[in-house]
């Protein structure tokens, strides 16, 4: 302030001085007032330079001035370098707030008051089958036609989220979306969505499950109440009750495999998938499960039928690395399987052999009634049968290829099942190249260990439920 009067000051004086010198008194005088205009007109321009700059400073270069225009021009070029630095620190927090709602496995879309889309981002776009460019400040509810939606949105009551069906959603293979409107700040709204698919169908399974095991478990149930209580009314003569007994025997040991098998499927389920440190010589494995197939052949078609051919072919001599009880279960149970649906007089053909691309393959072919293209897909699914008496007849759960196709997996193989109907089956357990090795001796760690005491390998030989007599 202070420069800027001295300043105004020298130019008066400049004036006077030069006026004086120029025609005396009246001369000062009008230097005076010349000096004066000069410096306001200076001023002026000064000032003018300083406003014109800050009408559009992003346009123009920022005046370099002294005196006090210059500070004025100077506190303004850092305020505003200081705003333009926390916008830039907005708009970034703004796009790394968005592009993690862009990451979010779920949709998320702001809706205006009014309903019109202001934002979303990809899995919304997915889920609703919005498009960025088209969709943006369109209604809602015009996008959204679902009547499902349509009512929820127009109800205003968001406490709850609503189930859609989800864009592209068949019979066959149904999407299930769920929805919620969540009310925020001055009446707008943020749409939320979830694929539920999976866990709908997890939960249907779970239901299915429990059903089919209930009923599972309710038919021998029924049947062994009926017999205790004839047992109990009547008096039988001991013959009779011998019988009765026997059936009875028959459908506790129904109940007892599938316990043992839910029992197997749970704990394949719930353990960590086998190693590498436990290893089973093949020649062994498949001697076990071909020993358990002839006994249930003989048990089930006993003389005077045909006896059926269950035949081992040459196994490569390699040793397996993964669970040696899994395995034995697994090869056990579509053993057992030909033997059960193969009729008397039949052939079952157990190979081993190293396959072209490195795996191996333990595979069980059958000349059985063979199954139909539709049921194929769906056989290694709990509870499903093709030819459901026949399976129940002779000691069937229904979960045998669910375990073998389970540790198949657990071993990073695979289950592989073709079949003709009419003419037989072929149930093919494939393991990857890393899974096995040459054997070792006996006694070099390639032995396989005996089970224990109690522990089933499968639901095949010995342990398996005899044929039960029709009730
Ligand atoms: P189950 O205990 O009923 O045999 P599985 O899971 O082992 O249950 O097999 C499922 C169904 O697949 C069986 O009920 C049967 O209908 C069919 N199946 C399995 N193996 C054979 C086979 N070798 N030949 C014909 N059908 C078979």
């Amino acid at each position: 302030m202070f420069r800027r009067l001295s300043s105004f000051l020298l130019v008066l004086l400049a004036g006077a001085g030069i006026g004086w010198l120029a025609s005396g008194l009246a001369g000062a005088l009008a230097g005076v007032i010349a000096g004066a205009m000069v410096w306001f007109f200076t001023d002026l321009a000064r000032g003018s330079r300083v406003i014109l700059w800050l009408r559009d400073p992003q346009a123009r270069e920022a005046p370099t001035l002294w005196g006090l225009w210059g500070e004025a021009a100077d506190r303004s070029r850092r305020l505003l370098r200081a705003r333009d630095q926390q916008l830039i620190e907005s708009e970034a927090r703004l796009q790394a707030f968005l592009a993690a709602i862009q990451a979010s496995p779920n949709g998320v879309a702001i809706l205006d008051r009014q309903g019109y889309i202001e934002w979303f981002n990809q899995t919304a776009a997915k889920d609703f089958g919005l498009d960025p460019q088209r969709d943006l400040g369109q209604q809602i509810g015009n996008l959204v036609r679902d009547p499902v939606f349509a009512g929820y949105y127009a109800g205003r009551d968001y406490g709850h989220e609503v189930l859609l069906a989800g864009r592209g959603s068949t019979p066959q293979r149904p999407v299930q979306l769920s929805v919620q409107l969540h009310p925020y700040g001055d009446g707008r709204l943020l749409l939320l969505s979830r694929d539920v698919t999976a866990l709908a169908q997890a939960e249907a399974m779970r239901r299915d499950f429990v059903a089919n095991v209930s009923h599972e478990i309710r038919t021998p149930l029924t049947v062994l109440s009926g017999f205790i209580e004839t047992l109990q009314s009547l008096e039988l003569d001991p013959t009779e009750r011998e019988r009765y007994l026997g059936l009875m025997a028959a459908q506790a040991e129904r109940m007892q495999t599938l316990v043992q098998d839910l029992l197997t499927l749970s704990r394949l389920e719930g353990s960590p998938p086998p190693g590498f440190s436990e290893w089973i010589a093949a020649e062994e494995l498949c001697s076990l499960c071909v020993d358990e197939g002839r006994a249930l052949s003989v048990l089930l078609w006993p003389e005077p039928a045909a006896p059926q051919q269950v035949r081992l072919h040459a196994v490569p001599a390699i040793s397996l690395a993964g669970s040696s009880s899994e395995l034995r279960s697994a090869l056990s149970n579509l053993v057992s399987n030909a033997v059960r649906y193969t009729p008397a007089g039949g052939q079952i053909d157990i190979t081993a052999e190293i396959l072209s691309d490195g795996r191996v393959e333990f595979a069980v072919t059958d000349t059985g009634p063979g199954i139909a293209p539709e049921h194929l897909p769906r056989l290694s699914e709990r509870f499903y049968r093709v030819d459901r008496s026949r399976s129940r007849e002779s000691g069937g759960t229904g979960l045998g290829l669910a375990i073998a196709k389970h540790v198949a997996q657990r071993h990073d193989g695979e289950l592989i099942m073709t079949s003709v109907l009419g003419q037989g089956s072929r149930f093919a357990l494939v393991l990857p190249a890393n899974r096995f090795r040459p054997a070792v001796a006996v006694g070099q760690g390639g032995a396989m260990r005996a089970p224990r005491t109690g522990e089933r390998s499968g639901r095949s030989g010995p342990a398996r439920q005899p044929p039960q007599p029709r009730t």
